[in-house]
């Protein structure tokens, strides 16, 4: 009986929303999913078909293998064909192009890369192979830094002098700022909201900008879009949970007080974006030894975006994949170019899937 009021209810707020976003006449609204999630789950359920001329969804920078550089590519290739190390990534970024090679084809080479589900597994691994040298591909906002962190804990626990990570972890505030003028209203991530709790999106507020925290369900998402409608029309900059199940105020200060135990800010470059201050975070100079960087001295590289590839400009919500010319022609997710059309999360690769 519970399930069948929970569900009528789910269906009536779906009707409502769905109400409220189809008649929709004014001036444009352009709404930007900051979450690749977001971007996949709205075309999954099929509410961009719903959606009038007047508001536009725009892509953002929210995928994490997306917005990871080139040069990090470059960087684990190193590691892997100069350094003997053993590579362990989550599956996307294997195929993410390098300047030269993919960490794919440097596997066709001889390096050791395996791909694993989380940073846990890749220590367990460590400890079952101390003969070989392993590191970690560190990727991930708010949401999956913290893994990472007990992943590193897990190590200094056993002992592991073979177990590094490389780092390219990533914050949002930084990149909520940089593209404010690009978009009428940001769609926020509810799992990087889930651990940082409402205080970014608040400063963005201070800052005249407005947006909604959303989850991943039909309801969930289409009354998300549904309240930026309704308060666009109102005139006033806002912010609204649409993800309270999940989202607090505080977020989770335990996960944050792990990060910020084992790691700091740094500047860092974003695929497309460029280098953003304190945008990103690197191990503190106290776990130097799980750094693959220093253990390994890794030299500074600069890597080569491929000839073409659009990701930076869809990564800003400039374009939309569509406007790529090597979109669905030279690049599709069998022959990705660029990483937007690599992971699962990205914005080609959901364009690709689902409008092509
Ligand atoms: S379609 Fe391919 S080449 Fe074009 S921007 Fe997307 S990933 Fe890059």
């Amino acid at each position: 009986m519970t399930d069948q009021v929970e569900k009528s209810s789910e269906q009536s707020a779906i009707e409502k929303a769905r109400g409220i976003i189809s008649s929709y006449r004014g001036p444009k609204i352009r709404i930007m999913e900051v979450c690749g999630t977001h971007t996949h789950e709205i075309f999954r359920q099929g509410i961009r078909s719903l959606l009038p001329e007047d508001i536009e969804l725009i892509s953002g920078p929210g995928c994490p293998v997306c917005v990871t550089p080139v040069s990090f590519i470059d960087e684990a290739v190193f590691l892997a064909l100069e350094k003997g190390c053993t590579i362990l990534t989550f599956g996307d970024l294997v195929r993410v192009p390098g300047s030269l090679l993919s960490l794919q084809t440097a596997r066709g080479k001889g390096g050791r890369i395996q791909v694993v589900y989380s940073p846990l597994d890749a220590e367990v691994y460590a400890r079952e192979h101390p003969e070989e040298q392993v590191v970690f591909l560190s990727v991930g906002f708010e949401t999956t830094t913290p893994s990472s962190c007990i992943a590193l804990e897990q190590a200094i626990d056993d002992n592991l002098d073979n177990f590094s990570l490389l780092c390219a972890n990533k914050t949002m505030p930084a990149a909520y700022r940089a593209l404010m003028n690009t978009t009428d209203a940001y769609l926020y991530p509810g799992h990087v909201c889930a651990i940082s709790g409402l205080g970014d999106c608040r400063d963005m507020l201070a800052l005249g900008m407005s947006g909604v925290v959303a989850g991943f369900t039909p309801a969930e998402l289409l009354t998300a879009l549904a309240v930026i409608v309704k308060k666009t029309q109102e005139g006033k900059p806002f912010l609204v949970n649409c993800y309270p199940r999940v989202v607090t105020e505080e977020g989770s200060p335990e996960a944050r007080a792990l990060v910020e135990k084992y790691m700091e800010p740094c500047d860092t470059r974003w695929r497309g974006i460029g280098v953003m201050e304190h945008s990103g975070l690197q191990l503190r100079d106290a776990y130097a030894a799980y750094d693959a960087r220093k253990k390994y001295d890794l030299p500074k590289i600069e890597g080569k975006e491929a000839r073409g590839c659009r990701c930076g400009e869809v990564l800003q919500g400039r374009i939309k994949p569509k406007d790529c010319p090597l979109f669905g022609k030279g690049c599709s997710p069998e022959h990705p170019v660029g990483a937007c059309m690599v992971s699962s999360e990205g914005a080609c690769s959901a364009f690709y899937l689902y409008q092509r």
